[in-house]
């Protein structure tokens, strides 16, 4: 549960913010995905460590990933090294079986980084880390949120996630192409308030979008036919050298409540 829920003083807002993937360069330039909700969780972790500092760090007590690509795990391992000294409770990982098993297998396995399930806090209140395993369609709450991961269509298993507090529901996509469940999800949700969705490519390259499985414009503006009603879609994980032709393309489908959305803004439901 995160700091605020636990006294009791629960902003009423739903606080949502795409973390910068670099603290140097353009600041609105994306290679890595994480949002950072409510100041506790995370959807994905691929830039987790960047551009907080360690107070903003030691609040994020759940993160939830996606997928095992490595542009949404990229900063996880960092993160927990660097939270360690300033946790007073164990991090939560949540994810669908195959990321969990990528996780174990690959990154926390004591060569890649070392494996911090094993590794007690420093006050004794259990593992640096746990993990949860999430079952697509099964909503679980963390942290005072209604989570649910729909699988979408990627290139390894994925799921988007649908999120929601008592006033407002964002959609995650994750990465995705063309799908159907999610948005048939989203079509349902009483209290949608926005959707946060992969743009990575732009139209010219619709080709190794369809083969990396992500959205252009085009393919985009095609699927959210499926949702039959107006929302605000904010586009994400657009390809740094690729941006500008992707929002202009965006911007081309005259569709107001469609934009990239800003890396940094807190946007608030
Ligand atoms: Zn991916
Ligand atoms: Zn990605």
């Amino acid at each position: 549960m995160c700091r605020e829920a636990m006294t009791g003083r629960r902003s009423q807002s739903l606080r949502i913010k795409l973390l910068p993937s670099n603290v140097h360069a353009s600041g609105q330039l994306q290679t890595l995905t994480t949002f950072l909700i409510n100041d506790c969780l995370t959807i994905d972790a691929g830039s987790i460590s960047v551009g907080l500092t360690p107070d903003e760090m030691s609040l994020i007590r759940h993160v939830v990933i996606t997928h095992s690509h490595n542009d949404h795990i990229a900063c996880l391992p960092v993160f927990v090294a660097e939270a360690f000294t300033e946790l007073d409770s164990p991090v939560t990982i949540y994810g669908i079986e195959e990321v969990i098993h990528a996780l174990k297998n690959f990154i926390f396995n004591d060569q890649i980084w070392p494996d911090f399930e094993l590794i007690e806090l420093t006050n004794g209140q259990g593992a640096t880390i746990r993990y949860e395993t999430l079952e697509p369609r099964t909503p679980v709450v963390i942290a005072g949120l209604r989570i649910t991961p729909i699988p979408v269509n990627h290139t390894v298993p994925a799921c988007g996630m649908i999120v929601e507090d008592e006033h407002a529901t964002i959609i995650f996509s994750a990465d995705t192409y063309t799908t159907d469940e999610l948005w048939q999800r989203a079509a349902e949700q009483k209290n949608l308030k926005a959707l946060f969705v992969d743009v990575s490519y732009p139209n010219e390259l619709e080709e190794l979008a369809a083969v990396s499985k992500h959205f252009t414009p085009q393919s985009l503006a095609r699927d959210l036919q499926k949702l039959r009603r107006e929302v605000e879609v904010y586009a994400v994980h657009i390809k740094p050298s690729n941006r500008q032709q992707v929002i202009t393309q965006l911007q081309a489908l005259n569709n107001p409540l469609i934009a990239a959305a800003e890396i940094g803004r807190v946007y608030e439901w």
